[in-house]
């Protein structure tokens, strides 16, 4: 089979030529696209499309270039690839969804790093100089693709719960990396300054201490703060995918890859300023690996009502006004079609409905849009937190439902708080809350939420999807 593939002629495009390169342009403007259609939940799906058809061209189109030999290879790993990458797709839960990115994005810069390591072993094997506009993207890409990977191994690792997800720390974990940033550099430097005959064995030294310094660095970091994380090594991986471009004088890998580091770098900015954290504290700070003291159930003896299904549908369906604030929980508990069934029978009955969002909401920038958009909720409904805050004095119901820290009024009130100064939505201003959850748990941050014990708030414990359903039965019956 091998044999046969490699006789047939596929190498048609000439690397660097005028179709290679038109052929590289349609892909990255796809990809470009694409990116801006996944700015809004009604274009994301055709933008995630239009990207995908732009990758199916550049992949092709490199594999197209003459030079590209061992087809039974490529079509091996086309296949595993494909095969691996449909299945894991069908099946992730969407609450998986950070830990698979994780990987896909670890996948990507140990892929860069593979292609660093083919082209400083073809370099020894011709015996040529490397010119340096070459080498050095390809060290470069070398070790923050290396990084990348096995950080984001770390980080995956975390929220599968393969290893603890609190912070852990290795004695003398700054010396380390300060000694490992040390090799990585002298390691570089021998490559550079033995150009023409490199030593192949210190290549892979650098490689090996890129490594041990990805799983060190994320190591200390708590399970909570691995979105950020991964946001930050997918900015990496891109990078290092930018330099490969420029060391295999590749268009098409450059902007893709500038593409992924910038938009990696905005998200990851964008989930610390939602948080109120500056990069350096979420790197550094061993945040959210473990519930803070006094949380982790109903240790805190303050009053709170509770109430039932049934009270929580009167209090609705006499309401003029309801925001909904949905959170992790309503992820776990996939209950976006029984809060979409409450929504419905409230407007039959005329009651204006809106969903409060905020942006760190559940576990990925997006997680709610996403569950409600497959819930059908319509895109109008869904309102900003600096567009819904205003509104909450005039609401009449607020139901927070599976949602916990990111209605927390210690973040405004109590500058002593883990979470002081992360701007929330203000459900505490609606004249009444109804917090639906199945306990009196802390949420990610690990601390007690002073919206509980509110006097205008009651709480409804249950699981999200069944106390949902609950409700907008007893409102049909109303
Ligand atoms: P939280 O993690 O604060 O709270 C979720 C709540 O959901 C829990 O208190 C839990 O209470 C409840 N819950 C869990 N399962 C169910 C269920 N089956 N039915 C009903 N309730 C359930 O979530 P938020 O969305 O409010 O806040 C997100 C947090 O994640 C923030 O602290 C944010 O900083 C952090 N974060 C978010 C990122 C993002 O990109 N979105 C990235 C990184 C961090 P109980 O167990 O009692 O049911």
């Amino acid at each position: 089979m091998t044999a046969v593939l490699s006789q047939i002629p596929y190498s048609v495009l000439k690397p660097g030529g005028d179709a290679a390169t038109a052929l590289y342009i349609v892909a990255f403007s796809l990809f470009i696209i694409g990116v801006k259609r996944g700015t809004h939940p009604r274009t994301a799906k055709h933008g995630n499309m239009i990207a995908a058809l732009g990758m199916a061209i550049a992949v092709l189109t490199t594999l197209l270039l003459d030079g590209i030999g061992n087809w039974g290879l490529i079509a091996l790993g086309l296949g595993i690839g494909t095969a691996i990458g449909v299945i894991a797709s069908i099946r992730v839960q969407m609450t998986e969804m950070p830990q698979m990115v994780a990987l896909y994005n670890g996948v990507g810069g140990g892929a860069v790093a593979l292609i660093a390591w083919s082209e400083i072993r073809h370099g020894i094997s011709l015996g040529e100089t490397i010119s340096l506009e070459v080498l050095i993207p390809t060290l470069f890409a070398a070790v923050v693709g290396s990084v990348s990977f096995w950080g984001s191994n770390i980080a995956f690792a975390k929220l599968q719960d393969l290893i603890p997800t609190k912070p852990l720390a290795v004695p003398g974990q700054q010396v380390i990396n300060a000694l490992l940033v040390g090799a990585i550099l002298a390691g570089c430097v021998d490559i550079v300054v033995n150009n023409g005959s490199p030593s192949q064995a210190v290549f892979i030294g650098v490689l090996i201490a890129a490594a041990l310094l990805g799983n060190l660095v994320v190591l200390p970091i708590g399970g909570a703060d691995m979105p950020v994380v991964i946001s930050l090594l997918n900015a990496f991986t891109g990078l290092s995918a930018a330099a490969a471009g420029f060391a295999l004088d590749n268009v098409v890998l450059i902007v893709a890859g500038t593409l992924v580091g910038s938009s990696g770098t905005i998200l990851t900015m964008e989930m610390a300023t939602a948080m109120n954290r500056s990069v350096a504290n979420v790197l550094f700070a061993g945040f959210g690996g473990a519930p803070a003291a006094g949380a982790g159930g109903a240790t805190e003896q303050r009053p709170y009502v509770s109430i039932s299904a049934q009270d929580a549908a009167i209090k609705l369906a006499y309401a003029d006004s309801v925001v909904i604030v949905p959170g992790y929980g309503l992820a776990v508990a996939q209950a976006q079609h029984a809060i979409k069934e409450v929504a419905n029978e409230l407007e039959k009955r005329g009651i204006s409905v809106s969903y409060a969002i905020h942006p760190v909401a559940g576990r990925m920038p997006g997680h709610m849009n996403v569950l409600l958009a497959e819930a059908d909720v319509p895109y109008e409904q869904l309102k900003e937190m600096d567009e819904i805050n205003p509104e909450m004095p005039r609401t009449d119901v607020a139901v927070v439902i599976g949602a916990n820290d990111v209605t927390n009024p210690a973040a405004k009130n109590d500058p002593d708080s883990p979470i002081a100064g992360m701007p929330i939505i203000e459900v505490d201003q609606a004249q009444q809350v109804i917090v639906i959850k199945r306990s009196m748990s802390p949420g990610f941050a690990g601390i007690d939420n002073d919206l509980f014990y509110e006097p205008n708030t009651s709480m409804l414990f249950d699981d999200a999807k069944k106390a949902a359903a609950d409700i907008a039965a007893e409102i049909q019956q109303l």
